[in-house]
């Protein structure tokens, strides 16, 4: 194992795997921008290094900074957690060719999934159902046309480099999609730098449920069951739980072991997540994460097992501490993002910190780097707090969430802790009956 490890990330997610190191016994190495000399994450591991000023380009994304700190402070392996350089496989190469283990998947499964197009066909033959869509990008207008109407109107310009809900655009005829192919592509290469774009049927009302999966170097494979987490806004999750409300045992275990040969089949080996449109009873694969994920943690309070130290394990060529048919499903479980913005405009809302109290008793678990004082920086992602709950049923679940949301206190700033407030008393999300529009339109019925 592993005796110090380099954590390229900051907030809750930096906090969560220096968490699971110490529980391990390996010494963590932080890293920081000058905005964040402060910060939780940094106060808590075992060394720290400033890697640069504020704007994430020149710090968390700063490759030759991060290999210097971890050559500095001799860490023998980079977690990367989520976003930053979680999925970018030249981070993963460069890591490996300079003697450092990088915990997550080879570069070539990073590189495989990164790009939407490739991560559909591969997973496709692997012998999983996809969205229905063009065979590969979309490079001349009438090609589109002729594809659109095969797959039938509304079609979704997707772009193949895409990623956290940007570069989408619908269209519902052929006059719209000659506007979105362009406009996908000219955004596409302002966000991501790839102007390739590719074509998939519009699903009208279906859920977003993913499959968790861990694998190791031994040939291994167990999925973790599913995460619903059809509760979004602008195609981001705002609210997840585990297991899914709307399957059974029997869909789930299918959708599971599908998973399971296709991770096989492909050679992977980390966690991983695919993830999934489900519309009248059919799952459509849309993409796979080569990383950590925001919501892990309910699938790890169904569970009881430590997603982030497999991740560790596995990284150092240990096998998985658990086989299918050890696990099963304990209870739901239920989380809130809890984001530093206007809870009905989102405009974010950085700022100090005035009071900080987390709520707490059986079931109940917060994970957040935030603290009294703190002053959250305007540079980074507006996720300042998630909290989870567990209880033996889903109606458990709610009425947890409802007392501990009325429970915590972040002042000092705006926070979404009202929109969660709202939309669990709504008598929809009482009986599960929705899909991932049904956020939008609640939010935008009240505006
Ligand atoms: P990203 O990588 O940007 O998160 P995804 O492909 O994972 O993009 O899609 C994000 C969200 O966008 C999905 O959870 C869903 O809400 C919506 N979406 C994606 N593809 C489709 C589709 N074919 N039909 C309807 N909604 C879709």
């Amino acid at each position: 194992m592993f005796g110090k490890v380099l954590i390229a990330n900051r907030g809750e997610i930096a906090l969560r795997i220096h968490r699971a190191c110490k529980e391990m016994g390996i010494a963590t190495v932080a890293v920081h921008s000058t905005a964040d000399a402060d910060a939780m994450h940094v106060r808590l591991a075992d060394e720290s290094v400033c890697i640069g000023p504020a704007p994430a380009r020149e710090s968390y994304l700063n490759v030759p900074a991060i290999l210097s700190a971890a050559t500095v402070t001799n860490a023998e392996a980079i977690h990367p957690g989520y976003g930053f350089l979680s999925e970018n496989a030249s981070f993963a190469e460069i890591v490996a060719e300079h003697g450092f283990k990088f915990i997550g998947p080879s570069a070539k499964h990073i590189a495989m999934m990164g790009d939407k197009v490739t991560a559909k066909r591969v997973i496709s033959e692997a012998g999983v159902p996809v969205v229905p869509g063009s065979d590969g990008p979309i490079d001349d207008l009438d090609k589109a046309a002729r594809v659109a109407a095969d797959i039938g109107y509304p079609v979704l310009v997707k772009a193949a480099g895409g990623g956290g809900g940007r570069g989408m655009k619908v269209a519902r005829d052929e006059t719209e999609l000659r506007r979105a192919v362009p406009a996908a592509r000219n955004e596409a290469l302002v966000s991501f730098d790839n102007g390739e774009v590719y074509l998939e049927r519009y699903l009208g009302r279906p859920r977003h449920i993913e499959v968790q999966i861990l694998a190791d170097e031994h040939g291994n494979v167990v999925h973790l069951f599913e995460r619903d987490c059809s509760l979004q806004r602008n195609h981001q999750k705002i609210l997840e739980e585990a297991p899914s409300p709307t399957l059974d045992d029997a869909q789930r275990e299918r959708i599971g072991q599908i998973c399971c040969d296709a991770v096989r089949k492909i050679g992977y080996a980390s966690a991983g997540t695919l993830e999934f449109l489900y519309e009248d009873g059919e799952f459509f694969f849309i993409e796979m994460n080569t990383r950590i994920q925001v919501e892990h943690p309910v699938t790890e309070a169904i569970c009881g097992l430590d997603v982030v130290r497999e991740t560790i394990r596995i990284a150092a060529g240990e096998r998985l501490s658990v086989r299918q048919q050890d696990l099963a499903i304990n209870g739901h479980a239920i989380e809130c993002r809890i984001n530093a913005e206007n809870p009905e405009t989102f405009a974010p809302s950085p700022g100090r910190i005035t009071e900080f109290h987390t709520p707490g008793g059986l079931g109940v678990r917060v994970d957040s780097a935030l603290y009294s004082g703190y002053v959250v920086p305007p540079h980074y992602d507006s996720l300042v707090a998630k909290l989870i709950v567990h209880g033996a049923t889903r109606e458990e679940c709610i009425m947890r969430l409802r007392r501990s949301l009325g429970e915590m206190v972040i002042g000092g700033i705006e926070t979404t802790i009202p929109l969660h407030q709202r939309l669990i008393a709504e008598p929809d999300f009482a009986s599960a009956a929705y899909d991932i529009h049904w956020l939008e339109r609640l939010v935008a019925g009240s505006g």
